[in-house]
């Protein structure tokens, strides 16, 4: 397990990083969420070694990360390395060796990382005769080539089509489920919000919300509700404690004051007729980050 505990960074005056701490779990991906200037890029940056911080501690399995582990991690930077000139199969395969493997390894390797993220027709062309969604398909590629134990990928679905957002998504799910411990920073809450274990909010430099996306939605859950029944469900407008949300007829979705008027609604509506369901109703990962970074 990666963690980090009360990350400092100042550029000048300006604290960016104010006491961040969270981890990573092997096995699963945790999304790593917070607007523009956040601190998203500087926390990965120093977690790879790439910045130095002004207090703090990142431990691996709870030892300081060493250069060495720091090395084996899998990294996509924000601003994307490769070089243009080189063939896409020849530079993941060349990135692969640098990681120790033969030549027959790193190329079966690269080649079936490569065809997984359909890259397969692109072998042969030069990084920079790629379009973009494809340059960063192979910047994914150069990534994960290693079967690294730790992946940190910054803004790993920015740019790509919603196809390609599904096959990286697809290989991240399998390398998460092969054991690695997947960091990835996104604005885009949808993708999140599909894809992450767990979740770490971050604003203005400082951790808002951490935890499993069960966990936090536990813990943000307001006391709304969706009922659904035989009966009109008009009388709930003039309960008192209940205020309606989403009216239709046999079904509407309201908050309640507390727990005791849920229960009162919920007797109310079995005596007006068949009730065929009660159900909370859980915020979503949006409704969660517009609160917490408030
Ligand atoms: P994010 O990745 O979440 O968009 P960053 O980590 O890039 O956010 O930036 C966090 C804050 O640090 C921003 O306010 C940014 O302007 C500031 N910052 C980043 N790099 C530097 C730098 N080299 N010098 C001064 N300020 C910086």
């Amino acid at each position: 397990m990666l963690q980090l505990r009360g990350i400092t960074k100042r550029y000048g005056e300006r604290l960016v990083l104010d006491d961040v701490s969270f981890e990573v779990r092997p096995g699963r991906l945790t999304g790593f969420v917070g607007g523009n200037g956040a601190g998203k890029t500087t926390t990965m940056r120093i977690v790879l070694g790439l910045l130095s911080d002004n207090g703090g501690q990142t431990t691996l399995d709870g030892a300081p990360l060493t250069a060495e582990d720091r090395r084996s991690f899998g990294y996509m930077p924000e601003e994307r390395g490769l070089y243009p000139k080189m063939k896409v199969l020849e530079h993941i395969v060349y990135l692969a060796r640098l990681h120790g493997f033969t030549k027959e390894t790193a190329t079966s390797k690269a080649s079936d990382l490569l065809e997984q993220l359909g890259l397969q027709e692109r072998f042969g062309d030069t990084v920079e005769s790629l379009s973009l969604g494809n340059q960063q398909r192979a910047q994914i590629a150069a990534a994960l080539v290693h079967d690294p134990q730790i992946l940190i990928l910054d803004e790993p679905f920015s740019g790509l089509d919603p196809l390609a957002v599904e096959t990286v998504v697809g290989v991240l799910q399998e390398r998460a489920s092969a054991g690695a411990a997947v960091l990835f920073s996104s604005h885009q809450l949808d993708v999140v919000e599909r894809l992450c274990d767990d979740l770490v909010i971050i604003a203005d430099g400082t951790v808002r919300a951490a935890g499993s996306r069960e966990e936090l939605r536990a813990a943000y859950s307001s006391n709304r509700y969706r009922l659904t029944g035989e009966a009109d469900t008009g009388w709930l407008r003039h309960e008192p404690g209940v205020r309606v949300v989403e009216f239709d007829g046999g079904s509407a979705q309201f908050d309640v004051d507390d727990a005791a008027t849920a229960q009162r609604v919920l007797r109310g509506a079995l005596d007006r007729g068949a009730v065929s369901s009660f159900v909370p109703q859980q915020p979503s990962l949006a409704q969660i980050f517009t609160e917490v970074i408030q």
